[in-house]
């Protein structure tokens, strides 16, 4: 079957068309990288972990990102929602994975030496009429090929309970107020006492995230690191 697709669609770089590759190398060593900012206020912040005085009771522990949303990183992000390219999910997941060692290790590094104990991996649902519509959700194949990489567990826990428009072309006030209260947990899943690191493909404003998180933190969860392909 994959070497039928790989046939009919050939590898195609998404940066420069080479052939072979989901991703060239130098198309990757041209992803622009964010600055490591605080979830809560956006300015710079150590690993982009949140300001102690940001802190929130149910807010984010950090924010990482692996670039910005521009070029052939925004091209591979299109790509992954419109056109399911599984190759280019794996292709995205080392090359995040690679990234995050190199720039901000310390949650990596806690996460490795606890072989994983306490996080999961939780990705940021879609609204069920947009799932169906695309027909998959690309947070969440993109989170569970991250947990098998870290060797961490993953749980599509998160639900939305509530319509939500899209947030395209919404002004910032106004996306917070679109995902107010949006996000409930599944209750078959217990994420008492678990780290989660939180799954989307791009953060914006971050509102999705954050009213995410703090679903998360109502139902118990410890830390919340949001994790984004692009910023
Ligand atoms: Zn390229
Ligand atoms: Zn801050």
């Amino acid at each position: 079957m994959n070497l039928l697709l790989d046939l009919l669609f050939p590898k195609k770089c998404v940066g420069c068309g080479k052939f072979d590759t989901h991703f060239c190398q130098d198309c990757v060593s041209n992803i622009l990288q964010a600055d490591l900012v605080c979830p809560s206020c956006e300015k710079l912040a150590i690993g982009g972990q949140t300001h102690p005085i940001c802190k929130k009771r149910f807010g984010l522990d950090g924010l990482w990102s692996l670039g910005i949303y521009r070029g052939s990183l925004r091209e591979a992000i299109k790509q992954l929602k419109y056109s399911r390219v599984q190759g280019l999910a794996e292709t995205l997941v080392d090359i995040l994975v690679e990234y995050w060692a190199k720039y901000q290790p310390f949650v990596l590094e806690q996460i490795k030496r606890n072989r994983g104990e306490g996080w999961v991996v939780i990705p940021v649902p879609l609204h069920w009429w947009r799932a169906n519509n695309r027909g998959f959700n690309q947070s969440s194949l993109f989170g569970q090929m991250l947990s098998k990489k870290l060797g961490l567990d993953y749980c599509d826990s998160l639900k939305r309970i509530r319509y939500t428009s899209s947030q395209v072309g919404l002004k910032r006030g106004d996306r917070k107020n679109n995902v107010r209260d949006a996000f409930s947990l599944n209750t078959k899943y217990s994420i008492h006492n678990t780290n989660v690191l939180l799954i989307d493909d791009v953060w914006t404003t971050g509102s999705t995230l954050k009213e995410c998180c703090y679903a998360l933190k109502r139902a118990g969860a410890k830390k919340v690191w949001a994790l984004t392909l692009a910023k």
